[in-house]
């Protein structure tokens, strides 16, 4: 796959020991007689160093024939590479032995090629140390030690091992109706077996995945594996894992092979707490947001609603209020200012006291909220047993009917508070807006109405007109 020339130094790159010792014997037979032969290949050299041997010869157009190859060289190995050139035996192997043929013969000097296999070779790589000698009739061949560096298994071995992975091969054990009841590891990588918390392989291979870690606690769930084999479709999950060392969180992906399991695992323990943690955090800081807007809402409440009847206070009517009557003004549509007095409440507190009284201002909130149309009227308590509501869009005889609805339902009310039984009434001022009204003329306007109201009798209603001419309306008129 890929080759790595080198022409100096060699005594230093080159790793093995018996590509070492064949150099020291080619410069040895240089020194002592200006030349390396085939003699230095002698039976002691071919015992030791045989199957790794290749002998070159130069052939036409730049290709190099083989005379001799041992078993263990790179590719067509053995006495097949015998009757072969660089030209009729695979790429791979043909660009290797040209590379370093070539350059030895051109340096006139020994070169070493590191080779690194293709996907089919047992070995991953190689080291090759070509030398440039004579044979017996003086003509120039070259021979190749080639020595395995590193074999395809150890590779892969190493970087699975290499993972934070843990990976596990499993096979399927079946019962005698040829049905898949178990799986049994196989093979295992270093992560794999520190997850399942054993000292090496041969304490893993053979257990059962169910049961593969260290206490018994399943790989995760056996139904998961049973169904990828079964199936042969991958699945992925998350396993929590609690066992004597403690709580794991794991990231399983089950992978059907030809007959068998690979199942990775991936340790997501500290993520998972992180994600835990987080979202404990998430929960809390909600919490708090949910603590404050409740306390906001109470600050709220505190600043615009009356305690006892939870209608508005008389400052967040005033707010409102305004805005609408603003509106009416622009819009020039009729308002109605209403404003309620309880009558003779001091007597009701005398009588039945206080905490009775309030019981009765709220029933009075409550028959005076029931009517109101949502976003559109408003009321509050002003102070003590006084109520206003401003009607939007409603005009003097609306607005009558209004009240007079809500006087007769306060006076047909029960308010029972223990033993006793409270009746009261109200009495009820209205007022119309005008081309030029503000807020507190209306008001103003209205609480004339409402003395008048009160002075004609009580548990009354009365207008504007009521104030000028004396009361007459129905009920006004005492
Ligand atoms: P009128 O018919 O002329 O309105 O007579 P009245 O007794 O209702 O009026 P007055 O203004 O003399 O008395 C109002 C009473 O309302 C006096 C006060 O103690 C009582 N009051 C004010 N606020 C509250 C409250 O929050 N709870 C209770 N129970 N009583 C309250
Ligand atoms: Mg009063
Ligand atoms: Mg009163």
């Amino acid at each position: 796959m890929s080759d790595q020339l080198f022409t100096a130094d060699l005594e230093v790159r080159l790793r093995s020991a018996e590509a070492n010792l064949l150099l020291r014997r080619f410069r040895a037979a240089r020194l002592a007689s200006g030349a390396a032969t085939i003699g230095m290949l002698d039976r002691d050299v071919m015992k030791q160093y045989g199957q790794n041997l290749v002998v070159i010869e130069p052939a036409e157009d730049g290709e190099f024939a083989f005379l001799y190859a041992g078993a263990q060289v790179p590719d067509d190995a053995g006495a097949t590479l015998g009757a072969k050139t660089t030209a009729t035996i695979s790429r791979e192997a043909g660009e290797l032995y040209r590379l370093g043929c070539r350059e030895a013969s051109l340096a006139g000097n020994a070169v070493c090629v590191n080779h690194q296999s293709g996907p089919q070779a047992k070995v991953h790589r190689w080291e090759c140390l070509f030398l440039p000698i004579t044979d017996a009739e003086g003509r120039p061949i070259l021979v190749a030690l080639c020595i395995p560096r590193e074999y395809k298994h150890e590779f892969f071995r190493a970087v699975l091992d290499a993972m934070p992975h843990g990976a596990f091969v499993a096979e399927p054990v079946r019962d005698s109706h040829n049905e898949i009841v178990d799986a049994r590891i196989i093979a295992a990588n270093a992560r794999g077996i520190e997850i399942c918390g054993h000292e090496d392989l041969d304490a893993l291979q053979g257990l059962s995945i169910t049961v593969a870690m260290g206490d018994g606690a399943p790989l995760g769930p056996w139904d998961r594996h049973l169904a990828v084999l079964r199936s042969g479709k991958g699945q992925s999950f998350d396993h929590h894992y609690r066992g004597e060392t403690g709580s794991h969180w794991y990231q399983m992906h089950a992978a059907p092979m030809r007959d068998g399991l690979l199942v990775s695992v991936v340790d997501i323990t500290e993520m998972k707490q992180g994600f835990l943690e987080l979202e404990h955090q998430r929960k809390m800081l909600l919490d708090e947001m949910e603590q404050r807007r409740g306390l906001e809402q109470e600050l709220w409440a505190l600043a615009h609603l009356d305690p006892l009847t939870s209608l508005p206070n008389r400052r967040a009517f005033r707010d409102a209020a305004m805005l609408k009557l603003a509106e009416a003004q622009t819009a020039h549509r009729p308002c109605a200012m209403i404003t309620i007095d309880i009558d003779h409440f001091k007597r009701i507190n005398d009588a039945f006291g206080h905490g009775a009284g309030d019981t009765v201002l709220r029933r009075v909130a409550d028959i005076i909220k029931a009517p109101l149309r949502p976003n559109t009227d408003i009321a509050a308590r002003m102070g003590g047993e006084e109520f206003t509501i401003l009607l939007p869009d409603t005009d003097s005889e609306a607005a009558i009917t209004f009240a007079e609805r809500l006087r007769l339902t306060v006076e047909q009310s029960l308010v029972v508070t223990g033993e006793q039984e409270i009746r009261c009434t109200i009495s009820i001022g209205i007022a119309l807006n005008r081309k030029t009204s503000n807020l507190d003329d209306l008001i103003n306007r209205a609480d004339r109405a409402l003395y008048t109201a009160k002075r004609s009798g009580r548990n009354k209603v009365a207008t504007e007109l009521d104030v000028q001419a004396g009361p007459k309306s129905s009920t006004v008129a005492a």
